[in-house]
């Protein structure tokens, strides 16, 4: 029976930076994932496809061009679902590629199966033709994700009734779709699809969406959705979900029927611990199926097995997996690390962008903290009138007693790498007083950093060492 230092269950980004920071140790490390192909459900299901699809749809239908040319301006007329596949597939076969090559580089071993536990150091991996490999390490790290929640009551069928998993697959564009759960995968999606001139109904039975997000973003976001023509329902609760053979019909509580060619159920996911055989090592899991660890060595409850990424609940990222898994590969090869930021990004990519970081102004006035509101607004910067940008808006939040940045709040296009600015600023405990000290790139978007903090700077009062006397007057 082969001995491991560490061995990996799950090979998505958690996974993977654990697999390869105990490569760079040099330690004996194993990979097991039960799909033949590595990367999970980042790379094959989850954010490189959604992300690749979403480039593509922008890029063919010229979203970003709409403003000079037209609604009706499109780069391809008939956009199939053949061309949202293409460039899916190049984009994924080279993300696997990468990643082969990262494995191979740091010496770390790759076994095919879905991998239990048989004891608290052992585990087998069985294939589905039935081989089974028993093997044994010091320390494991259990990187298994997630899966997709699917309740009994919505007739799933594969083709017109499909999870989140199953969407990518889909043969024809349908002329209408429903997407049931304004979460970040389901806003994301909607979005896209409303982008490329589908009839998209999104329902959500809470009277919100997004409520980690600022409310004054919701807001912006709310307006510029509607008026891409998506049909928003808030407060909605779904009586039933019929596949009436031609189309799809949802009924809703208050007695209003949504139909649509397709539906895309997109509400919520479930720990993938069910057939790990926890029980063997001592390791307990929430109702969602989700494991409890320490947040920060990402030991569970057996000290030498370690759990971090989506399987360990909240934030669910690709990014924070990254970071996790790194962390409790050092810690498990007991090897000294930094510890994670205390601020990192929310990243939406829908259309348009949202991106966050730190406090929303909601969040401040909960926790008491006097602020003062920088705003801009993109189509201020001259980046923005060049790109015909006549949406999307920067918000921060300043603290009034330490002019700390404490929050910051990004809708529209580049969102997601703007926001990086403002992480960096936070995470350094900078203040207002440097986005008016430093001078930004002419002409970009992140300009709207200057306009917002100069937004804010003349509302806040001076600190008395600013004030210097004018020449002659002491
Ligand atoms: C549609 C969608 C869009 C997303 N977009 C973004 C985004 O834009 N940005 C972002 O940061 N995050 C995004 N996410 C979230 C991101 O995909 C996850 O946070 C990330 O994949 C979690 O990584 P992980 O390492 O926990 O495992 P996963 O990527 O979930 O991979 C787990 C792996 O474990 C394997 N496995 C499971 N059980 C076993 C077993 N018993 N034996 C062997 N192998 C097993 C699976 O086959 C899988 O390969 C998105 C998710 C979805 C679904």
């Amino acid at each position: 029976m082969s001995h491991y230092d560490l061995i990996v269950i799950g090979s998505g980004p958690a996974g993977r930076s654990a697999a390869i920071q105990a490569g760079k140790l040099k330690r004996r490390v194993l990979v097991i994932d039960r799909k033949d192909r590595l990367g999970g459900v980042s790379v094959h299901t989850g954010t490189i496809p959604s992300k690749t699809l979403r480039e593509t749809v922008l890029n063919l239908s010229g979203w970003r061009e709409r403003s000079f040319y037209g609604r009706s301006y499109r780069v391809k007329e008939d956009i199939d679902a053949a061309d949202l596949k293409a460039r899916l597939h190049k984009t994924l076969d080279y993300e696997v590629d990468v990643l082969e090559h990262q494995f191979n580089r740091n010496h770390v071993d790759t076994l095919h199966g879905l991998a239990r536990f048989t004891g608290p150091h052992e585990v087998e991996a069985a294939t589905e033709a039935g081989d089974v490999t028993r093997l044994t390490a010091d320390r494991f790290l259990i990187a298994t994700g997630t899966r997709t929640h699917r309740p009994d009551s919505i007739p799933f069928n594969g083709a017109t009734i499909v999870d989140s998993d199953e969407f990518l697959d889909l043969a024809t564009i349908p002329r209408s779709l429903t997407v049931v759960g304004a979460g970040v995968i389901g806003v994301e999606y909607a979005t896209m699809f409303s982008a490329l001139d589908v009839r998209v109904t999104l329902i959500e039975p809470r009277d919100s969406f997004l409520d980690f997000i600022d409310r004054t973003i919701i807001h912006d976001f709310t307006h510029q959705i509607r008026e891409n023509g998506l049909d928003l329902r808030l407060g909605s609760a779904i009586e039933s979900v019929e596949d009436k053979g031609e189309h799809v019909e949802v009924s809703l509580a208050n007695g209003r029927h949504v139909r649509s060619e397709m539906l895309l159920f997109a509400a919520g996911r479930m720990g993938a611990t069910a057939r790990l055989n926890l029980d063997a090592a001592g390791i307990e899991t929430d109702h969602r199926g989700r494991i409890e660890v320490d947040r920060k060595t990402y030991q569970t409850s057996a000290p030498h097995i370690y759990a971090a990424g989506d399987v360990i609940g909240h934030p669910s990222l690709a990014s924070t997996s990254i970071q996790q898994g790194r962390v409790a590969a050092c810690h498990a090869l007991e090897t000294p690390t930094l510890p994670e930021s205390p601020w990192f990004p929310y990243g939406i990519y829908s259309v348009p962008e949202i991106s966050t970081c730190g406090m929303s102004e909601e969040e401040m006035q909960d926790r008491g903290i006097p602020y003062e509101v920088g705003v801009a607004r993109f189509r201020e910067t001259s980046r923005g009138h060049i790109m015909g940008l006549e949406h999307g808006m920067l918000k921060m939040l300043f603290s009034l007693k330490t002019r700390r940045v404490l929050g910051v709040q990004i809708v529209g296009e580049g969102a997601t790498e703007l926001i990086h600015i403002a992480q960096a600023v936070l995470n350094l405990k900078g203040t207002v007083d440097y986005f008016v000290q430093n001078t930004f790139n002419y002409p970009t978007l992140a300009e709207a950093y200057k306009i917002a903090g100069l937004d804010a700077f003349n509302r806040m009062p001076i600190p008395e060492e600013y004030k210097v006397g004018r020449k002659g007057q002491e």
